[in-house]
């Protein structure tokens, strides 16, 4: 579903590469977690399968398309295969919540009836029922991550992408955050998550990609977030 083939990446004025040779091939339907440090790569990973940026040299290939010999007209129905999730949840303050996941049908043009029936299942999915005429700021921030979520999984992406999903929410919530992007792995969806919560990475026992500098030093399948 995502392979990276000896990608390097250095930004501009920068000596020192974000992602240095990275080889690394992840299946339909995994869960995979990436950790290291701040300024590891972490974030250059993702924008690489995003297509926010180009690797230097290298390949990468998403949904078996190499990315840098997409054309650009095709690059948002390239992104629509994958839903992301980030830290800061980045919902839509004047809408409402069933608003905030229409929206996304909306902007792919689903017709509104699809949009009524579809909206009210993802947000039952979410566990956010009953609440679809909620402001976000109405919300607790567990509650507005499972917005997030479901405005992320209502297109039924192929990969979902967080970005420490759980940073900014306490132990409890993170937890039913994680049960929720596990349920929908087991989907078949692809989850990529890059975190700096050892407990979830520990309780959670899938496979752990760790970046130091921009290298690869650790892939391990059930794995655990440190040694
Ligand atoms: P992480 O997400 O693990 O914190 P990043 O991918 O954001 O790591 O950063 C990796 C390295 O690349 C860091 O040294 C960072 O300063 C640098 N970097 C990230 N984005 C940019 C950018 N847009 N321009 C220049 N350097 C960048
Ligand atoms: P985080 O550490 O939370 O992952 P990011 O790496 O995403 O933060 O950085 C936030 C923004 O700053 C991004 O747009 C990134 O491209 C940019 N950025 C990060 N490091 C640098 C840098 N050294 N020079 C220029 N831009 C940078």
């Amino acid at each position: 579903m995502i392979r990276f083939e000896s990608v390097s990446k250095v930004y501009d004025n920068q000596r020192r590469a974000a992602l240095n040779e990275v080889d690394v091939e992840i299946e339909k339907g995994e869960f995979v977690f990436l950790v290291g440090a701040s300024g590891s790569g972490k974030s250059t990973f993702l924008r690489l399968i995003l297509r926010e940026q180009r690797p230097t040299t290298g390949r990468v290939f998403v949904a078996g398309r190499e990315l840098n010999r997409l054309h650009s007209w095709k690059i948002p129905s390239m992104r629509r295969q994958i839903g992301t999730v980030f830290q800061d949840f980045r919902l839509l303050p004047n809408k409402t919540v069933h608003e905030n996941v229409a929206f996304a049908l909306q902007v792919i043009g689903k017709p509104a009836s699809v949009i009524r029936r579809v909206v009210p299942e993802v947000l039952d999915l979410v566990g956010l029922d009953g609440k679809g005429d909620r402001m976000p700021d109405e919300l607790s921030g567990g509650e507005q991550q499972r917005v997030a979520v479901a405005r992320a999984f209502v297109n039924r992406p192929k990969i979902l992408i967080a970005d420490e999903p759980t940073g900014n929410l306490d132990p409890a919530t993170s937890v039913g955050i994680m049960k929720l992007l596990d349920r929908i792995n087991r989907s078949d969806t692809t989850v990529l998550m890059a975190t700096h919560d050892s407990t979830i990475v520990d309780q959670m026992r899938k496979r752990v990609i760790e970046l130091d500098e921009g290298i690869v030093v650790r892939d391990q399948s059930r794995g655990v977030y440190g040694y």
